[in-house]
């Protein structure tokens, strides 16, 4: 009934709100509209009070100059009017013109007719003529019939003259009213949409005289007006015509007063759904659904509100009614529901003092009384409870009685949950029978499922003690089992990781920081010596990065070690002292190692926020720091930019190489003896997202290290073979330059696939000439020769790139079977500065002779570099001076100009000879 209550006047509430907000909203929007429509009508309305005005006393005002002459002239002779006014009478629309001396008119145009005699006096004629006398400035009056030859309806322009304020007398003007009112063009109005209304107060009757209307019938009480004075007052008067809110605004202002209450009406409706149901939420979060009861934390949430309410005492009941859940199970839901429907009433009869009541689980409850008892009252009320609520019920035919066990405390000031707790337990501890053994099979289930943080040294008793112990030793041997690295000792990656959670949710904003120290060249340790020396390091460098690390160092990979940071000690610092720790030499046996390791730094939360996630970046600064031979590096924003632009060069190279629109370019090389341009290199461009192009040594050297060369190198190889077989050799080309990443030469059967891959294009082996980097090959010289000799049999030709930059040495050279060298440009750009790289570079030049090897000397870019190179007697340039890379179709013009200078020189020559 309350709630039926309730609901009424919610609803009533709502649909009042709903009703006053449309009738709000309907009349602002109307109020609105009407203001801006008025504000409109107000302008409209100024803008041609002030347009009257000026017309009437300018252009209109055709007595302000005769009233000047009249002045200047005098008017002892007042026939000069006629001279004065001659041109003005020729003008249809002025039906008169008087000459007033002081009152007296002393002349009429036209002739004066036998009703308008001159000599009449001002007062004979109406009350604006005395007025124009008296304020001595221009009277307007009209429309006023004049009774002259025919009656006719024209305004009067009366201008006094004055001289030093004193009047002397007056010009009439009489103008056509329609020809005046035309010239308002009032038609503007009724084009806008508004009646309109001019009209002006007499000023003897006070009565109002309509001089132009648009609608004689309208009531203009609501219009906007403005009033003037001529001087005597007139007023303009404007009105829309379908009144200040048209029937389609109307409308329209229905319609979204309509659509807002509709709107409205079902947000509310929304909100009181919503309150319904967090209410009904609230309600089934405190209450246990069987009997009505609170559960856990509406009885924990009530108790602590008594406690802080009053300090009357509360009596605390246990209630564990034992076998309940086997017994729930025989007696089926609908007698359980029962049951437990009756616990209520059954409290409530025996129970007199105010009480609360809960249900924790299954067949526990719990029961607070608020009375004063002393400890032989409660035992006494206890059994009683007790009694009262033993459960009957019936099981296949049989009768069975549940009696529940209490245990009772009287309640102190803690938090209700920690009391509950103390009493579980103390019940737990007396009936002992079942509880102890029971929370351990429970934790060790929970083990089993592999749950971290499970203890088992809680309970008290003796017995039970000594068991928890055993099990926490054999846990813990179990966990060094799963999270560390038996040999070693020291901690895994599984490790790293749990640990790593284990901070994270131990606080979330606790910082710490995650290096990761890997030690250069390790492998060499263990082929050189033996893996027992191997071991003997790693032993070594983990008692040193120990000290550091402590339990948070762990071993993910042969050398490679994690160590978790949580001092704020600075980072630099403490990985000069990582470096200084480990780089004391080590030593084993006889040896005396000294060791050099990389070490890279990220932190929580700045750099990730999962272990994955900072094992990732470490790793990935790790990867820099061996590509750049940085000791340290420091995992920063530039680091991750890099990272996204490898991982974009990446991406890219792959697609393009896919959809075969990665782009190659050449790079012509001049003979210089011939002067001709015999040969090209073909160099891969990849386009960047900006317009421009990535470098090509960083996309090389990324497909190196991700397993892509050989796919590039095979692309480029087919677009080089093609461009020579359909243009290259048509314009002269006689070889073609592919460079070759040394990882191509070591897969297995590599010089097959290469010839393969040529053959196919249908070229001849001879046009190719492939380049491998001469320092990279001479650190897989062993593995890579019986490959270049396989691929030099069939015809091809191998070049020595970038010579001089690495290893250079000129021992090798005449042992090396190669038939080209390059030499780099950070040798030639030093010959025209060094005398020593001048002599070496000639000395290679030499050796190169001497085996008939040929000479390309790379990245000319000047007259100078040339000249000198010339002289040394190279024979292939290949630089910026003659042409950078270009584009297939680029190079192919610039063949052809070349082809085609040639010709004529050659025709030239021809002629003179
Ligand atoms: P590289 O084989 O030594 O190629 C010559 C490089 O020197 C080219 O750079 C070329 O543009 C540049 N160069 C030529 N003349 C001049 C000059 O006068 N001044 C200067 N400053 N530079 C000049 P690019 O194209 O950036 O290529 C760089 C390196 O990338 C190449 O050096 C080569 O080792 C590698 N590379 C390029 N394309 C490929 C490819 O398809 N496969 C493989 N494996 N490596 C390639
Ligand atoms: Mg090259
Ligand atoms: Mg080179």
């Amino acid at each position: 009934m309350k709630t039926q209550i309730k609901r009424a006047v919610l609803l009533g509430g709502s649909a009042l709100i709903v009703l006053l907000s449309g009738f709000g909203i309907f009349t602002g929007m109307r109020g609105m509209l009407k203001d801006i429509r008025q504000w409109e009508a107000d302008n409209i309305l100024y803008f041609y009070s002030e347009n009257i005005k000026l017309q009437l006393h300018g252009s209109l005002n055709e007595a302000d100059l005769l009233a000047q002459s009249a002045l200047i002239l005098g008017t002892e002779d007042p026939q000069w009017l006629d001279i004065a006014a001659a041109s003005l009478m020729e003008n249809p629309a002025v039906k008169q013109v008087y000459l007033f001396e002081g009152d007296t008119l002393v002349r009429a145009l036209p002739q004066a007719s036998e009703k308008v005699q001159e000599g009449k006096k001002l007062k004979d004629f109406s009350y604006a003529y005395t007025l124009a006398k008296v304020v001595k400035e221009l009277v307007i009056e009209g429309p006023v019939v004049e009774m002259h030859h025919v009656p006719q309806s024209v305004f009067l322009f009366l201008q006094p003259f004055t001289q030093q304020g004193a009047y002397l007398g007056l010009v009439v003007v009489a103008l056509d009213s329609d020809y005046v009112l035309e010239q308002f063009s009032f038609d503007y109005f009724q084009n806008a949409g508004y009646d309109y209304e001019l009209w002006r107060v007499d000023q003897q009757t006070g009565r109002k005289e309509i001089v132009i209307s648009s609608n004689a019938e309208m009531d203009f009480s609501q219009a906007a007006k403005t009033n003037f004075y001529l001087p005597t007052e007139w007023n303009l008067s404007i009105q829309p015509v379908d009144g200040w809110i048209s029937p389609r605004q109307n409308m329209l202002v229905a319609a979204v007063t309509l659509a807002e209450m509709l709107l409205l009406g079902l947000l509310l409706a929304a909100f009181v759904q919503l309150q319904n149901k967090n209410r009904k939420l609230r309600k089934i979060a405190v209450h246990d659904p069987g009997t009505g009861l609170y559960n856990r934390t509406g009885f924990c949430q009530k108790l602590d509100l008594w406690l802080r309410q009053s300090s009357a005492p509360v009596q605390l009941f246990y209630l564990v009614f034992e076998g309940y859940d086997q017994t729930a199970q025989l007696m089926g839901p609908e007698q359980e529901n029962t049951v437990l429907k009756g616990l209520y009433p059954r409290l409530n009869a025996y129970i007199q003092s105010p009480f609360l009541a809960g249900r924790l689980s299954a067949g526990n409850l719990v029961v607070a009384i608020r009375d004063e008892m002393d400890a032989q009252q409660r035992e006494d009320f206890a059994r009683g409870l007790s009694l009262e609520l033993m459960l009957k019920v019936r099981i296949m035919e049989t009768k069975k009685f549940l009696t529940a066990q209490v245990q009772h405390a009287l309640c102190t000031l803690e938090p209700a949950q920690d009391q509950l707790e103390v009493l579980i337990r103390k019940y737990y501890l007396r009936s002992g029978n079942l509880s102890p053994i029971h929370s351990l099979t429970q934790k060790i289930q929970r083990l089993i499922q592999g749950q971290n943080g499970i203890v088992f040294d809680e309970d008290a008793d003796l017995e039970i003690l000594e068991l928890s112990k055993a099990l926490n030793q054999y846990r813990k041997k179990a966990e060094q089992m799963a999270y560390s690295d038996p040999a070693f000792k020291v901690g895994n990656r599984m490790k790293y990781q749990r640990d790593v959670n284990v901070l994270i949710q131990y606080d979330k904003r606790r910082r710490f920081r995650l290096y990761c120290i890997d030690i250069c060249s390790f492998s060499q340790y263990n082929e050189l010596f033996s893996a027992d020396v191997g071991d003997k390091i790693l032993r070594e460098v983990i008692l040193r990065l120990s000290r550091v690390f402590g339990s948070n160092l762990y071993r993910i990979n042969g050398d490679v070690f994690l160590g978790i940071q949580q001092s704020s000690e600075n980072q630099e610092q403490l990985s000069q002292q990582l470096h200084e720790l480990l780089s004391r030499p080590v030593t084993t046996g006889k040896a005396s190692l000294n060791l050099e390791v990389r070490i890279a730094v990220c932190s929580y939360p700045q750099h990730g926020s999962t272990p994955e996630n900072l094992l990732d970046r470490v790793q990935a600064a790790l990867r820099h720091a061996k590509q750049t031979n940085l000791p340290t590096v420091i995992y920063n924003s530039k680091l991750d930019q890099l990272l996204r632009t490898e991982t974009e060069i990446l991406h890219q190279l792959q697609a393009r190489i896919l959809d075969q629109t990665l782009e190659v370019w050449y790079q012509p090389l001049r003979d210089l003896p011939t002067k001709q341009y015999l040969a090209a290199e073909a160099l891969v461009r990849l386009p960047d997202l900006k317009g421009g192009y990535y470098s090509a040594a960083q996309v090389v050297a990324l497909a190196e290290r991700s397993q892509m060369v050989e796919q590039l190198g095979d692309y480029v190889l087919v677009q080089a073979c093609l461009y020579m077989k359909h243009q290259g050799k048509a314009l002269g080309l006689q070889r073609m330059s592919v460079n070759l990443s040394v990882q191509q030469l070591l897969i297995n059967g590599s010089a097959e696939h290469l010839l393969t891959l040529i053959k196919s294009c249908g070229i001849d082996l001879s046009l190719i000439t492939l380049e491998i980097t001469e320092s990279v090959l001479i650190q897989s010289l062993e593995q890579a020769s019986a490959t270049l000799e396989q691929l030099r049999k069939a015809g091809i030709r191998i070049a020595l790139d970038d010579f001089g930059v690495g290893y250079s040495s000129l021992n090798y050279l005449s042992n090396l079977t190669v038939d080209v060298i390059k030499i780099d440009r950070s040798l030639t750009k030093q010959i025209l500065t060094s005398s020593k790289q001048y002599t070496l570079l000639k000395a290679i030049v030499e050796m190169a002779a001497v085996n008939h090897l040929s000479v390309v000397a790379e990245g000319i870019e000047t007259e100078e570099e040339k000249q000198m190179i010339e002289e040394l007697g190279v024979q292939y340039i290949q630089g910026y001076f003659y042409s950078k890379p270009k584009r297939a179709e680029e190079l192919n013009e610039f063949l052809s100009e070349q082809n085609r200078k040639k010709f004529q020189s050659e025709q030239n020559r021809k002629k003179f000879q």
